[in-house]
């Protein structure tokens, strides 16, 4: 029996222990040092560091609670799903991801490459910096892990075992609930609204039918479309970046599921950070980010192209452009739908983005009917919205 031989919630000190016993490049460390980092609302993050060679790791371990609150009971699987889910992206894009290093089943946790030099994208746009090489590196990163998870490439019984193995019901029923349902009921009165924009929403959301039978049958697919192995919680946040690099990180919602949902995330952040850059006058900022829309969508869509052409095995895609065509289609309508849906839900639901929550009040209520007024013409047009293009004339429409 070790101390790690049963599940506890490390400290700093234990954390010292662990990482020493267990991570090779530590077994001989006299010095190290540990330090919380974490940020979220779910889950623990150490950095240990040995002082004397440099050399550091990180250790992300989950609680039977969300750090947030204790009453809120969350399975501890969900590390495991996330570090599958990077080990699965790291062997198509391991430049596109952190290492990981080990998977602890009993502990709870997972260690992983310590990005030291990267800093969180949301909080660099929030300061309207540029990253040219973005659209390149997301554009990659979600052609070369989604496609190759489908059916199109997969033997059909490995697909279905893989289905099995990221089944993910509490993670997905935290997005069914904030994204899908709450901004459109409040049901459960966690929404979060100014009441400037009270009257807004009441007529732009709640008591909005026809946009409310769109959502509808976007929850549905959120539900019943195994499409592909998702990263589940796509935006900004989870995004590692430097002027050369790109790293996805904190896969923990991933399951399989509509590939729309990614892409629309990714699109929908750059948007609240297309807003933000709007309302403090960065014109240089929000072009760039009409490119990175732009490229990102059509880059995605010429690399999808060429995985399916390189690795499709199901027959009827190996052998029918058309087919290709309609697949595409349908990717990129559900992507504009799940971008809206992300977008409003960020606006009015309970987990808030902070490029528009901290923006000064009057114009954060303006920000906010825009975004709203954004995500409702991508739920309602999505079946024409295809290109990169098309996702930024929205935007130019309403501005
Ligand atoms: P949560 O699931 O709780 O949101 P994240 O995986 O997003 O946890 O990590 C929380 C924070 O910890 C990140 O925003 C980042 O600051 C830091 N972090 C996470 N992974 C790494 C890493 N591999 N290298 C450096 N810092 C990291
Ligand atoms: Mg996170
Ligand atoms: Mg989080
Ligand atoms: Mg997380």
């Amino acid at each position: 029996m070790t101390l790690f031989s049963t599940y506890f919630l490390m400290d700093t000190e234990e954390i010292k222990s662990y990482v020493k016993e267990n991570i090779s490049f530590m077994h001989q460390a006299s010095n190290l040092e540990a330090s919380e980092i974490g940020d979220g609302n779910l889950n623990y993050v150490f950095r240990v560091k040995d002082v004397d060679s440099g050399k550091s790791v990180i250790i992300k371990q989950a609680g039977h609670t969300a750090r947030i609150s204790d009453d809120f009971k969350l399975s501890t699987d969900r590390i495991r799903i996330e570090t599958r889910a990077l080990q699965h992206a790291f062997d198509r894009t391991p430049a596109l991801v952190p290492e990981i290093y080990l998977f602890d089943e009993v502990m709870s946790c997972c260690a992983m490459e310590d990005l030291g030099d990267f800093t969180i994208m949301r909080t660099s746009l929030m300061e309207h910096q540029i990253f040219p090489l973005f659209a390149e590196h997301i554009s990659t990163y979600m052609a070369e892990n989604l496609l190759p998870s489908t059916d199109i490439v997969m033997e059909h019984k490995e697909k279905k075992a893989a289905v099995q193995s990221f089944i993910n019901p509490e993670l997905c029923e935290i997005s069914e609930d904030l994204v899908f349902t709450e901004p459109y009921f409040n049901q459960n009165n966690r929404n979060i609204i100014q009441h400037e924009n009270a009257q807004f929403i009441q007529e732009h959301l709640y008591d909005n039918e026809p946009l409310k039978l769109e959502v509808a049958k976007l929850k549905y697919l959120f539900l019943t479309k195994a499409q592909s192995l998702l990263h589940g919680d796509l935006h900004t946040g989870s995004i590692f970046i430097t002027e050369k690099d790109t790293k996805v990180i904190d896969p923990e919602f991933a399951f399989y599921g509509p590939i729309g949902y990614d892409v629309g995330n990714v699109i929908a952040n750059l948007s609240f950070s297309w807003v933000n850059g709007l309302a403090h006058h960065q014109v240089e900022f929000t072009t760039w980010i009409e490119d990175t829309i732009r490229d990102t969508i059509d880059l995605f869509q010429v690399k999808f192209k060429e995985v399916w052409k390189r690795e499709a095995r199901e027959l009827f895609a190996a052998t029918s452009p058309s087919f290709m065509q309609f697949y595409l289609h349908d990717v990129l309508s559900d992507s504009a739908g799940m971008a809206g849906l992300e977008m409003n839900r960020r606006i009015v639901g309970l987990a808030q983005v902070k490029d528009i929550s901290e923006l000064d009040h009057d114009k954060r209520i303006q920000a906010e009917k825009l975004c709203i007024r954004i995500a409702n013409r991508l739920i309602i047009e999505r079946d024409q919205i295809q290109t990169g293009d098309d996702f930024v004339r929205i935007l130019h429409d309403l501005k």
